[in-house]
């Protein structure tokens, strides 16, 4: 049987302290197969190898987002090249940039830094990667151009938020696309045409959870047993049956990420 994939979680967030281990153990139950679990924050890093150890379902993508850049040094790049060679690590993620949030100048200049920095250990560790854009299309398509172009290990663009004509420069290059609750929202109108446009090939199902829960739970907590709201949205859009999103966006996320499992 086909179970969802959740390919990118933050189940180390605070959000979940108070019923985690309840909450992962009705995965199973609700029709999630595997889960990545996403580090975010720098001290996400030891709270993901955590989770990867004590569940056999999660794995786990480490490296640290675009907000903490200023706070990284070479000691975490360290760690995060290390944290690579763990058997459960499938992916260098979440990393990117963030303008959103972000508008100076040179804090641009030090996420592009940090940004470059751990795609060179994706390359270098044989990973893919697994990028955080917001408010920031062309600095992130030329950096994920550069790398691509000199040869990478596959990659994601997680909760896709671009136009076609940009999904489309992805897809060329092989790469997929994360998709998540924003497909279920009703102003979520041009990631719905992304979706009717990319092949089902090069989909994939993720939460980013506590974060983006989807329709009628929007706002609230999200967690992955809301993904089967996302694989409707996506069967709907896609005219397919939701037992093939499933099958198709799980063979997809197996394909990419646990190749590395003989590692
Ligand atoms: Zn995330």
């Amino acid at each position: 049987m086909h179970m969802i994939f959740d390919t990118h979680a933050h189940y180390d967030d605070e959000a979940f302290d108070e019923d985690r281990e309840e909450l992962l153990a009705a995965m199973n139950a609700g029709g999630i197969g595997t889960i990545v679990n996403a580090c975010a924050a720098i001290d996400g890093l030891d709270k993901t190898v955590a989770l990867m150890e004590k569940y056999p379902f999660i794995y786990g993508a480490v490296g640290v987002h675009p907000d903490d850049a200023d706070k990284m040094t070479d000691e975490t790049l360290d760690r995060i090249r290390m944290l690579c060679r763990h058997e459960k690590t499938v992916a260098v993620g979440e990393i990117g940039l963030d303008y959103y949030w972000h508008k100076e100048k040179e804090e641009h200049r030090i996420q592009q830094d940090m940004f470059r920095a751990q795609m060179d250990i994706a390359r270098e560790e044989k990973l893919p990667f697994m990028v955080h854009s917001r408010e920031a299309a062309e600095d992130t398509l030329q950096i994920v151009r550069e790398y691509v172009k000199d040869g990478m290990y596959g990659g994601i663009i997680h909760c896709f938020s671009y136009s076609k004509e940009i999904a489309r420069e992805y897809l060329n290059m092989g790469l997929y696309l994360g998709i998540g609750g924003v497909v279920t929202f009703t102003n979520g109108r041009k990631l719905k045409e992304v979706v009717e446009y990319a092949p089902l090939s090069q989909l994939l199902l993720e939460t980013d959870c506590p974060y983006l829960a989807p329709k009628p739970h929007r706002g609230k907590r999200n967690s992955s047993l809301n993904l089967p709201l996302v694989v409707a949205a996506i069967a709907e859009l896609k005219g397919v049956s939701e037992e093939t999103v499933i099958r198709v966006t799980e063979e997809n996320a197996k394909k990419l990420l646990m190749k590395t499992e003989e590692k």
